[in-house]
This record gives structure tokens, C-alpha cells and sequence, in this order.
């Protein structure tokens, strides 16, 4: 297998020559989006179920191009197939930490890809960017997905590594895989996040309501018997609210509390202070 070199990442990409197009010339693009400081983060809050207090805020990557704002959806994926989401993850990291290093932010969660945490340099960039700024681990949350926990063994060392750094992980996306069960059985998480795609079917007339709310209550009793704490993602009207609470749900997330926004403070826009 061909093995190349993208920015200092070795990554296997026999897969590149097989990309359309117009997705090599996105790669390109892409490519030069850090130094050009096209990425953008938006952020959105997460706040307390009972009493709506905003606890914190889950950073979303946004890519400024001349045709406009592109969504992660459009380009994470592809990032991937080619190593870059490593610099862009890095890239991340930084903007978030530095957020919570100037008191914008209390704490912030930042998704982390798989690839990301197959580097074995992971840890050591993420204890570095700790003491770089200064800011508490616990002001710093790694999102992950199932799809993310692919290597079970090689996992569990780098997630004990991150919790020895005192930085917390929330398994995002629950309930849309299959290994969740055994991902909260051994796994060091402390946090899981509940698609909106349970979320959003809660209000619907007749079964299928009633079938996403007895879901929605089993993740919950899930989570509750190993001791974490939930976070609805995508609630967008108060009685979706309502009935979360109703389940005991935690946390809360969704356009009903903040759209994902753009930060707004001195020097926000500037990169060259980022990494300092
Ligand atoms: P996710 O982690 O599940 O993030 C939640 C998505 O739901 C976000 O989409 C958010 O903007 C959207 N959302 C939030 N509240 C609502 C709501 O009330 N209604 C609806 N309809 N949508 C809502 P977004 O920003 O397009 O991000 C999509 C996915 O891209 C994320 O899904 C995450 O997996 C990935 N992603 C975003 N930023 C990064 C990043 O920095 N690194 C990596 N590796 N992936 C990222
Ligand atoms: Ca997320
Ligand atoms: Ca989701
Ligand atoms: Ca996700």
C-alpha cells in the first residue's frame, strides 16, 4: 500500500486515488483552509435540565469558504480518508483551550475523531495544550463516537491516559451503534451524549411517539445505572424539554437553548495567537 505524507501525518491513503473529482479538489481546498484561516468554530450551549443554566458549550467546526459557510458533514468525513482531520483536530484543540484560557468560556467539548487518537502523540499534544494555557482538564470534554472506539484494546489505554490528565470523555451519538453496551461496561466515559435522532421523533402522534420516548427512558436508566450523566442533543421545542426532564435526563442541548454561534471577543479572529 502506497504511503504518503500529508503535513508531517503519515496516513495510509491508497483510498485518495480512487476520489472523485471534485473531492480531490475539496481535499486541495481543504488542505490550505488552517494556514488561510478559513475554519471557523461555533459554539453552542449545553444547559442544566432543571434549571436551563448553561454548564458549558460544544465547539462545532465551520469552514468559511468564498460560496459560503460549509457544515463539518460536508468535509469531516473526507478529512479523514486523507489524515488532515489530524492538523485540523490539532487546530481544534487549541482554539477551544485558548477560548477557555481567556474566560470566555467555562468549559467547552470538542469532537475527536478516531484517526485523531490513533496518533501516538494524542495524549502528550493534549497534555501540552493543558499546560500551555493553564486552563483545568475538567474545563475540557472529548467527544466520541462508537465508530470512533473501533480498536477496543489500543483504546482503552489512550482513554485511561486522557482521564489520568483529568480531561473528560462523553460517548456521543448513543444509541445509533451496536457496541454501546460493551463501550460503557469498559470503557473509561463519563458522559453520554443521546442522538437527536431520538429526540426529534418524541412529539409524533399515535406509537411512534410513545416508542421514542420508552427508548429515550431506557438509555437513561442505561446511563443511570453506570453512574453517568446524560445530554440530550437536538431539542428544539419546550415540550421536548419537558419530556427529558420527565426521564431524568441531565444536560440539554438544541436551538431551543442557542444555536451554534461564532465567539465574540478581542483578537477571536486572529490565528497567528493560537498555539502561543
Ligand atoms: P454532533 O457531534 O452530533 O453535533 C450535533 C449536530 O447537531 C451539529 O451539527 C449541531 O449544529 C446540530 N444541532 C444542534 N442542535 C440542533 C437542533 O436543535 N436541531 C437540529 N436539527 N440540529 C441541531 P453540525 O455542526 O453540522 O455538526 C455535524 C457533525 O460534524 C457533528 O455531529 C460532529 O460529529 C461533526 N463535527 C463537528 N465539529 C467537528 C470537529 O471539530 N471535529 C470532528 N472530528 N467532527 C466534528
Ligand atoms: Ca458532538
Ligand atoms: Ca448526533
Ligand atoms: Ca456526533
Amino acid at each position: 500500500r502506497a504511503k504518503r505524507t500529508g503535513g508531517g501525518y503519515a496516513v495510509f491513503n491508497a483510498q485518495l486515488d480512487d476520489l472523485p473529482v471534485q473531492d480531490v479538489e475539496l481535499l486541495a481546498a481543504l488542505h490550505h483552509a488552517i494556514p488561510r484561516g478559513e475554519l471557523e468554530l461555533h459554539f453552542q450551549p449545553v444547559v442544566d435540565a432543571g434549571t436551563t443554566s448553561v454548564v458549558g458549550h460544544e465547539a462545532l467546526l465551520r469552514w468559511r469558504r468564498p460560496s459560503g459557510l460549509v457544515p463539518p458533514t460536508d468535509f469531516i468525513a473526507l478529512a479523514e480518508t486523507a489524515g488532515l482531520i489530524v492538523p485540523i483536530g490539532r487546530w481544534v484543540l487549541g482554539k477551544a483551550a485558548d477560548a477557555v484560557r481567556r474566560g470566555v468560556l467555562k468549559r467547552v467539548s470538542i469532537n475527536v475523531s478516531g484517526l485523531e487518537l490513533q496518533q501516538p502523540d494524542y495524549v502528550p499534544a493534549l497534555a501540552r495544550v493543558l499546560a500551555d494555557t493553564g486552563i483545568h482538564p475538567h474545563s475540557l470534554v472529548l467527544e466520541l463516537t462508537e465508530s470512533t472506539l473501533l480498536d477496543p484494546h489500543r483504546l482503552t489505554t489512550v482513554l485511561e491516559d486522557i482521564a489520568q490528565l483529568g480531561v473528560a470523555v462523553a460517548l456521543d451519538d448513543f444509541g445509533t451503534g451496536y457496541s454501546s453496551l460493551t463501550a460503557l461496561a469498559s470503557l473509561p466515559i463519563q458522559l453520554l451524549k443521546i442522538d437527536r435522532s431520538f429526540i426529534a421523533p418524541l412529539e409524533a402522534r399515535g406509537p411512534a411517539g410513545a416508542r421514542a420516548f420508552k427508548a429515550l427512558r431506557g438509555m437513561v436508566m442505561v446511563a443511570d445505572a453506570y453512574g453517568l450523566p446524560t445530554v440530550a442533543e437536538g431539542v428544539e421545542t419546550s415540550v421536548q424539554a419537558e419530556l427529558l426532564r420527565e426521564v431524568g435526563c441531565t444536560y440539554l442541548q438544541g436551538y431551543l437553548f442557542g444555536r451554534p454561534a461564532p465567539l465574540e471577543w478581542p483578537g477571536s479572529g486572529d490565528d497567528r495567537e493560537i498555539g502561543r
